[in-house]
């Protein structure tokens, strides 16, 4: 409600303008303010483009390129570290393309004890038969007694 009672703004009118206004467009259907503002506008725009283009001011297009021509100056008058910089991203490339190497295939490691089904098997009963795991032995001597640590020892 309060969009349709407030005005288009400037940018809005020109996208009407050119025809490329969004829904606030509609404002222009009820207001005769911003309508008259838009009718000015293309107006003043159909004039402007029927207008012939003036001629070109031959000491700005001169003065123009005086200063592309100094500005290119400028440019090949840059310091040598750009070029640097520009060599130095150029060799790390070629070095990383120059370096790359496919990962190689896994290799099946032959020299791996072959255990036979006898000796697994032993083994899982060795472990199942055990009273505390391995694993555990290092910990269980932490609260073994004094004495019998020194006993074992030979
Ligand atoms: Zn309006």
């Amino acid at each position: 409600m309060n969009d349709k009672l407030r005005h288009l703004d400037d940018e809005q009118l020109l996208l009407s303008l050119y025809g490329a206004a969004g829904p606030e467009a509609a404002h222009l259907g009820s207001c005769p303010e911003c309508a008259a503002r838009l009718r000015r506008l293309e107006a003043r725009r159909a004039a402007w483009l029927a207008a012939p283009a003036p001629p070109p001011n031959a000491a700005r297009l001169r003065d123009q390129r005086a200063a592309v021509y100094a500005a290119i100056g400028e440019k090949r008058n840059r310091p040598y570290w750009r070029l640097i910089q520009a060599g130095a991203l150029a060799c790390s490339v070629l070095a990383a393309v120059l370096l790359y190497r496919p990962a190689p295939a896994p290799v099946e490691t032959a020299s791996q004890p072959v255990i036979t089904d006898q000796e697994l098997f032993n083994d899982v009963a060795d472990m199942m038969n055990r009273e505390t795991p391995i694993a555990a032995e290092p910990l269980m001597a932490l609260f073994a007694p004094q004495e019998s640590q020194e006993s074992q020892q030979p």
